[in-house]
């Protein structure tokens, strides 16, 4: 099993895994806080903050030796989880403003299932390999410089003809040329 299957299935996992720790911190910590009313503010939130700490570190130990650590890319990671805990407390609030039979504990409960999902789906975009940075570890990779196919990335170089083998398209050389990312000391950042 290659290191890369073996962690899409512990990305997979992440869902169970979650769903576990969710569940042992609701009976340690919510299910009896409010006595025979509904849970207590302060038990939801820290339920949340113990599921949120636990998606975080999963999911950071899970990539943080695939993806590119650039300080742009770790701000917007920051940046990101507080965005999706801004629309988990927008949610919360909002269903206590609107039906104020609902109780602030419950409502909390479910705005908060948003964040670790959007954070998540968050990551995916902020943490993904730019045109310049692919170029740069290719290059790396045969020593040597790339080109590579403008349409779908594939690495061209050493072929006799200017016709990508894995997408099909075909180009002159000088829409080749032109295509390239930038090649410089700083790769772009997103
Ligand atoms: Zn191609």
């Amino acid at each position: 099993m290659t290191g890369t299957i073996a962690r899409l299935i512990l990305a997979m996992l992440i869902l169970p895994a979650t769903g576990a720790v969710f569940i042992l911190t609701f009976i340690a910590f919510v299910a009896r806080s409010g006595g025979p009313g509904p849970p207590t503010l302060a038990a939801v939130a820290m339920l949340w903050m113990i599921v949120y700490a636990f998606v975080a570190t999963y999911w950071i130990l899970l990539w943080r030796t695939t993806v590119k650590w650039t300080a742009s890319r770790a701000w917007k990671t920051a940046l990101a989880g507080l965005a999706a805990l801004a629309v988990g407390a927008g949610f919360a609030v909002t269903a206590t403003a609107v039906n104020r039979q609902v109780p602030p504990a419950i409502a909390l409960l479910l705005g908060g299932g948003f964040v670790p999902i959007i954070w998540v789906l968050g990551t995916v975009l902020l943490w993904r390999e730019t045109a310049s940075e692919r170029l740069a570890r290719m290059s790396k990779l045969i020593n040597a410089p790339t080109i590579l196919c403008p349409v779908c990335g594939y690495n061209l170089t050493g072929l006799r003809e200017a016709r990508c083998p894995e997408c099909g398209g075909s180009f002159t050389l000088d829409e080749l040329v032109a295509a390239q990312p930038q090649r410089d000391e700083h790769p772009a950042e997103l």
